[in-house]
């Protein structure tokens, strides 16, 4: 047996993944569920060590047969009970390093026994050491003890000759580290680090489970529920699958039969969340972070468009608001194409490799390198208009990728829609490539068809091929369509028509257009005397711009009439 190979292990708070170089590449070596191994440690009903998911999954039910987030204890000299054994957390930290072992011997049947294990950069001495503890308790011989950070710059970096400033933003299940690094031939310095020790996925979870909660008291008009560990294990789960969901689409459906034990009416639970209801929930606790992106920017004195690149990294980081927030902070697109729970782990491969003298290729990825939206009515630069960009596929997503929002038609009686596919970055879609697009006739009128709205999905394969779908959510019609070379589309190219529907090519603007006109008729009574003058002359202007065609004076005046009939209504 050969014994030159050393692996990269990510020794997660929540999470915790291995990887190698083969054949020159960095590579993650699945193992459990989806290659990662939950950092738990429990006991069976027989009292027998168990790690990973049998030991996540029983955690709810039997806290005290079970131990979470043992990082956070490393280098303290706390003690913790399993059963009627004690451990240090050195140790319990050892069994999620030999489970992860074992399981690469496995897939490479060959011997391991060298490691670099990986820790978040403020990490002190204690802590480091304690980590390198559990690794030689886990039989590893440790050679290295690498940053976090710079283990995700490295899965990213490690091929580029150019110095650059590189912000890492770390949100994993419990904890968040953000970091600014700088790189230069593959040697990262940590410049500055900042972060929650107490923030993560589990509390996104933990507020899907109040949700669920409150609507299982208003049910039953009982709470007996909250006390009940098994309903609290199956809702944790429930709502974690549910906000995994909630990261490519608008809807999450959470449905769990028989909630309680035997002997009890059933209670079952079905739970519509949408995307924008979770969104408000974590918004604040974001912001939260964004804050303290900012402190790690000052503190390395890094301003934030002398940035080379933004980092997601972590599980959590696929919540599409935090690339939006993040955006909006920052002023640059974040890369998260490396998957984000896994790039710690191939940047210590990558490490080991460098310094075993290997020549290691960098983590390949297909990403879209231009966004992928849809026209719609919103407020650009504080003027309401119909051409408002609003992005589904971001750039920089990793392919292939399928994602889908929910759109509404402007009034309840709106019988087509208008469904335009535009490649680009600006909010506004007229700077941006129409690159198709079709009409979605016959949509139901009635009042709940236009509350669910439409569901517009779009998927981006490898090559380039781009499906875009939208169905109505009350009546499931739907309507589909192809664009062939979605990736190779340039302004100059021909605009391609999917021929989906017959009729009157009408634009979303002529029909919001008379639909606002209607709506201006509907509060005519209600206007103030003063504005009475200034709203029919818009109208006017409205009317003829619509039946001119022209699209730009439509959107131009029709933005005027929005802002006074807001105030009107
Ligand atoms: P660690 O804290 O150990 O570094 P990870 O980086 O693996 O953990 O992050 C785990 C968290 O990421 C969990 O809370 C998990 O629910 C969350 N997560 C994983 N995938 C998704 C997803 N697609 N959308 C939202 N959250 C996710
Ligand atoms: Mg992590």
């Amino acid at each position: 047996m050969t014994s030159d190979l050393v692996v990269g292990i990510d020794l997660g708070t929540t999470n915790s993944s291995i990887a190698v170089i083969r054949r020159g590449l960095p590579e993650v070596l699945e193992g459990g569920d989806d290659g990662l191994v939950p950092s738990c440690v429990g006991l069976d009903s027989e009292g027998r060590i168990v790690v990973g998911s049998p030991a996540r999954n029983q955690a709810v039910l039997f806290p005290d047969r079970t131990v979470l987030s043992i990082k956070r204890k490393m280098g303290s000299d706390e003690i913790v009970r399993l059963g009627e054994t004690d451990y240090t957390p050195e140790r319990i930290s050892s069994y999620i390093l030999g489970e992860l072992v074992s399981r690469a011997r496995a897939t490479l049947r060959r011997d391991i026994s060298r490691a670099i294990i990986t820790v978040p950069a403020y990490f002190n001495d204690a802590q480091r050491k304690a980590t390198r503890k559990a690794g030689e308790l886990a039989g590893l011989k440790v050679e290295r003890i690498l940053n976090e950070p710079t283990a995700a710059s490295l899965a990213y970096e490690s091929d580029s000759s150019e110095a650059s400033k590189i912000l890492v933003y770390d949100l994993g299940g419990g904890t968040f580290d953000v970091s600014v690094v700088s790189i230069e031939q593959g040697v990262v310095e940590v410049l500055a680090t900042a972060g929650n020790n107490h923030l993560g996925g589990d509390d996104f979870d933990a507020l899907i489970v109040e949700r669920l909660n409150l609507y299982l008291d208003e049910e039953t008009k009982d709470d007996s529920h909250r006390s009940d560990r098994t309903v609290q294990a199956r809702l944790r789960h429930a709502a974690e699958a549910a906000k995994k969901k909630l990261s490519t689409a608008p809807f999450a459906v959470i449905e769990e039969d028989n909630l309680k034990g035997s002997g009890r009416a059933p209670l079952n639970l079905s739970y519509e969340l949408r995307r924008s209801d979770f969104e408000d929930d974590i918004q604040e606790l974001l912001q939260g972070s964004l804050d303290e992106v900012t402190r790690s920017l000052n503190d390395a004195q890094v301003r934030a468009g002398d940035l080379g690149r933004v980092l997601l990294v972590g599980g959590s980081t696929r919540i599409p608001l935090v690339s939006r927030l993040l955006q909006e902070r920052l002023g640059m697109a974040p890369h998260g194409e490396v998957d984000p729970d896994r790039c710690v782990a191939l940047g210590a491969a990558i490490q080991a490799g460098m310094e075993a003298g290997e020549d290691v290729g960098s983590v390949l990825v297909d990403i879209t390198p231009y966004t992928f939206g849809i026209r719609t009515r919103g407020d650009l630069d504080g003027l309401l208009s119909f051409h408002h960009y609003t992005p589904i596929i971001p750039r920089n997503s990793k392919l292939p990728v399928t994602k889908s929002d929910v759109f509404f038609s402007i009034t309840p009686d709106q019988e087509s829609a208008q469904v335009e596919v535009f490649q680009g970055e600006d909010p506004d879609t007229r700077n941006n490539t129409r690159i198709g697009g079709f009409r979605f006739d016959g949509l139901n009128k009635n009042e709940n068809a236009y509350e669910d709205g439409i569901v517009v999905s779009y998927s981006l394969n490898v090559d380039g091929i781009l499906d875009i779908s939208a169905r109505e959510r009350v009546t499931g019609k739907q309507i589909s369509g192809r664009i062939e070379d979605a990736l190779a589309a340039r302004p100059d190219d021909n605009v391609l028509e999917l021929d989906l529907e017959d009729g009157p090519d009408q634009a979303t603007a002529d029909v919001a257009g008379e639909l606002l006109l209607e709506r201006v008729k509907a509060v005519l009574e209600k206007a103030p005397a003063e504005d009475l003058a200034e709203i029919k002359r818009l109208m006017k202007a409205l009317e003829s711009a619509v039946q001119r065609g022209d699209d730009e004076k439509a959107d131009q005046v029709a933005g005027e009439l929005s802002e006074i009939l807001f105030f009107i209504e």
